[in-house]
Parts: C-alpha cells; structure tokens; sequence
C-alpha cells in the first residue's frame, strides 16, 4: 500500500478543543486532511494541552507521518469569564451587567476581569462579544462594573472574546499568562507560536527572545496598527495568519478581503507561510454540509495562493470536525485542478531573484512547467531551500527531505510541501539523488518512468549553498543498486 500523502497543495490547519482531544478524533482528523494542530491557549488547561499534544506526537510516529503543532497565545484579549451553565442566551433589550466577580456568570451579569478595561469605559461605548456577533452598549459604569443594554443578541459562552472597538486601550504585547504558557508550550515542544494582537515589530522580537528559536514565530494580524505596520512585522516574523475575527470588528467587515489579498500576496512575495482563518466554515459547526458562500470563502484563499486554510470552531467544539477538514480538502482539490486557479497563481507570483538559489528554484520551476517533471525534490537542513522553491508556487508537488524532524514538521505548513525525514548519509550527491528518487516513488509521487528534479547544495552541510539542479530518471536510479559513490 502507498503511505499517506496529500493530494494538494494548500494545508490545512485544524484546531484542537472538546470535539477533538482523543486519540482517536485526532487521528481521523489527520487522515482527513489536517496537516497542522493548533493548541489554543486561551481555552483549556495545561493538563489538557499537554493531553493533546501527546496525542498529537503519537499519531505522528504511527503514521510516519510529521505534524506541525501551533500553539496559540492568547495576547492582550479581553474575554469574560465562565458561565454556571457554560453558556447564556442574551436577549435584544435586555439589562446585562459585566463586572469584577469572578462567581460563575448566569443570564443577568459575568464577569469581565480585566480592571483596566472599567476604568478605560464611557457611557454609550460598544462592546463586542465572540467574533462581534453579539453588540452590548455601556449605560452606566463604574470601577468596577458596566451596566448593558443588550443592541443585538445571541448566545455568550465561556470565555467569549470581547471588543471594544470606541476605547483606546493600554494593552502589553505579552501577558503574565502569555509569558508562562509560552515557556510552557516551548518546553512541550511546539513548531509554530501564533502571537496574537501583534501591534508592532518589537512585539514578535520580544516574543522572539523568549522563544529562544524553539519555535518559529507567526504573527496573527488582527490589529488596524498591525495592518499599517504590516512590513516590519512581515520581516521579523517567520509566518503570519490573517485572523479575521477579530479583525473583522476592529475595522468595518469590509475592509477584510482586500486585506486579506494583500497580506496574502506580501507574506508570499517574501516566501513566508500565510494562514487565513476564522469563520471559514462557521456554519458546520452545527450543519453537516457547509454553506455555498463558506465554500466560496475557502476557495478564494486557495486561489490566493494562501499556504493553509484553518478551522476554529468547527474543529475544536463543532459537531462535524472531520466533514470539516474533508470538505476543505475536497475544494482545494477542485480548485487546484481548475486551470484558472494555474494563471491566478502564475499571475501572482511576484519574486526577486537576487540569488543563486533563487535561480536555481525558479529555474527548477520552469523546466516543471515546460517538460514532463513529475516532482521536485530539495534537501534542506534548515528548511530555507524547501521555503524558497514553494515561494515559486510550482505546478508539481515539492518533497523536501531533511534529517531533522522539528524542521520537517514546521514545513508541513509550508504551500505544497510534502517532507520526508531520513536519517543517516545524505553526503554524497549521488546517494542524495537515489534518496529523493525513492521518496518520490514510495508516495506515489512518480512512477519508474517519470523524472524529477532535484535541487540540491554542494557541499552538503552548508546552509544557503543550493547550486545545483538535476534531472534525475527515476528508472535509471532503480538500476543502481549497491553503495553509491
Ligand atoms: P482566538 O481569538 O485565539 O481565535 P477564539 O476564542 O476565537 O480565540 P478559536 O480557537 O478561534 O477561539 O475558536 C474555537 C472556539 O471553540 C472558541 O471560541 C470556544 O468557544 C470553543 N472552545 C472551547 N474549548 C476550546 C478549546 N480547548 N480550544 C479551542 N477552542 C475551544
Ligand atoms: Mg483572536
Ligand atoms: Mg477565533
């Protein structure tokens, strides 16, 4: 039997949450299409994160297969407290009281601990509960309490995020909470740290200096300052997600595609993994099938050239998580096979090519499109090369093959990227070329008769050297047998 591997380009992310904590849920989330984990840290408790974190490294070894896990910090977020019942349902016109005891919330009042945020209200400001989709407004306030009309209803559930979009608020880049959950989660091991409410450059260098290079760093963008300072944060970042939630009540709902398409474009002209989340696939949280518009949404970013699609909900306390992951596996199947979706990409692709490596990809690139390759393969030990040749957005899959496995796991973020570990000798070009041959027919990726390309550094073991690109006949790979020179 093939082992597994995907059959697109785009990845998908899917969070972990009360719907998929075991083994057995992961799994089949995984097998569904679910290519990185991510680990809020805003909802659960150590105990549990470390719970599904090992569930997640054990999926991992029988399959065979890396994962990537993103741990999410929380950030500055504003989120009320827990409810007696989980969840309240709030009424328009109704009084609803958010202060500063911390007993379990019911339908009249819950708790908002966050002191600065009382002293920093008005009368008449707005505050948005989950995502926006619930709108209180200020009639009185206090020190530490502020009396609410209810503007529009809805359900609030445990720890809600809250917006307040009117009010200037003094907000630290990292909490005392994100600081130990973030040597927390260093400590578990995780690939990818998404920091939320990222304002500035220094936020994610700050960050950066904690992490100590145990994880790459992603910034969520989220902020209209983010927005602005968007360059400088794109540089010191090592990936970024467009999170549209709270973005969406930050600025006006409108102003999100055309956002979304730019920072697509800037993180992919840089070679940087992009992630658009948030609301993708809302409505399976409770529905089976997903609405027309929620599969527009996913293929838009698949068009876009994004490197992941991501599921918040549906995945972590949705009822159908795996319909989730499958259904956006099957559009990004569909629209990669549109010829189309081929000239957007194509007419989107915007590099610089100033170095030698970025001849080299870009080269490996066209040789795929204008003669018969069936994939290209690069040996990467920082992962550098495997990011470069999917920044060309090349029309035949990219089996990056690496003897490290924390970098094969980062890269399972990365656009179209299928990595394969090896151990052992990978010195000698020769030996490197039959390594990558049989990794492309172990998959399925070629048959005997095809031929791929491989790219590759001389000397090995140098960072940043690729000069080299083979066309290497799979066949006549087969044939020699023994000690290779
Ligand atoms: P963020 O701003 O970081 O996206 P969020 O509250 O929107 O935070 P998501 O992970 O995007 O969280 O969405 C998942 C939803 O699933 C949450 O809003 C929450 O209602 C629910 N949930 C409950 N428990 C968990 C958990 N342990 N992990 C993640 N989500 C959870
Ligand atoms: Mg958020
Ligand atoms: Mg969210």
């Amino acid at each position: 039997m093939t082992p597994m591997r995907r059959h697109r380009m785009i990845k998908i992310v899917a969070t972990l949450g009360p719907s998929s904590s075991s083994y057995d849920m992961i799994r089949a989330l995984f097998e569904a299409g679910a290519d990185v984990f991510r680990l809020n840290m805003s909802h659960g408790t150590h105990d549990e994160i470390a719970a599904r974190h090992a569930i997640i490294r054990q999926v991992e070894q029988d399959l065979g297969r890396p994962i990537a896990i993103l741990a999410d910090l929380q950030g500055p977020k504003l989120r009320v407290g827990v409810f007696a019942e989980g969840a309240v349902e709030v009424q328009e016109g109704q009084d609803f009281r958010l202060d500063l005891d911390d007993a379990p919330g019911d339908a009249h009042r819950v708790n908002l601990p966050h002191p600065e945020i009382f002293r920093a209200l008005n009368e008449n400001a707005n505050l948005l509960v989950n995502d926006g989709k619930i709108r209180l407004r200020v009639v009185k306030c206090g020190p530490d309490f502020a009396d609410c009309k209810v503007i529009v209803g809805g359900t609030i559930s445990n720890r809600k995020g809250v917006n307040v979009p009117d009010v200037v608020l003094p907000l630290a880049a990292l909490s005392p909470k994100d600081r130990t959950d973030l040597e927390f989660v260093c400590n578990l091991g995780v690939d990818w740290l998404a920091l939320s409410f990222v304002q500035r450059a220094s936020d994610v260098t700050e960050a950066r200096e904690l992490a100590q290079e145990r994880a790459a760093i992603l910034s969520k963008i989220e902020k209209p300052a983010a927005v602005k300072a968007f360059d400088e944060i794109l540089e010191v970042s090592d990936g970024i997600m467009v999170a549209r939630g709270d973005l969406g009540v930050e600025l006006p709902v409108q102003n999100l595609p055309p956002i979304q398409k730019r920072l697509i474009r800037r993180a992919r002209a840089v070679g940087k993994p992009v992630i658009v989340a948030t609301q993708m696939l809302e409505s399976m949280i409770e529905s089976p099938v997903p609405t027309r518009a929620e599969v527009s949404d996913v293929a838009t970013a698949i068009y876009e050239g994004a490197d992941a699609v991501m599921l918040s909900a549906e995945s972590a306390a949705g009822s159908y998580p795996i319909e989730a992951v499958t259904t956006m596996s099957n559009v990004a199947i569909e629209v990669e096979s549109d010829p189309t979706y081929i000239e957007i990409i194509d007419a989107s692709r915007k590099v610089d090519h100033t170095s030698i490596a970025d001849g080299i990809v870009s080269a490996a690139r066209e040789l795929a499109e204008k003669t018969d390759i069936a994939a290209i393969c690069c040996f990467t030990e920082s992962g550098t090369t495997a990011y470069l040749v999917a920044r060309e957005r090349p029309h035949v899959p990219i089996i990056a093959i690496t003897p490290i496995l924390p970098v094969a796991r980062r890269l399972s973020l990365v656009w179209g990227v299928h990595c394969e570990t090896v151990t052992g000798d990978v010195e000698r070009f020769k030996k490197a070329v039959i390594n990558a041959v049989r990794v492309a027919l172990k998959y399925g990726f070629a048959t005997e008769s095809d031929q791929i390309l491989v790219t590759a550094g001389i000397p090995f073991n140098q960072p940043g050297t690729t000069n080299i690109l083979r066309v290497a006949p799979c066949a006549e790979h087969l044939i020699m047998k023994g000690e290779p020179e």
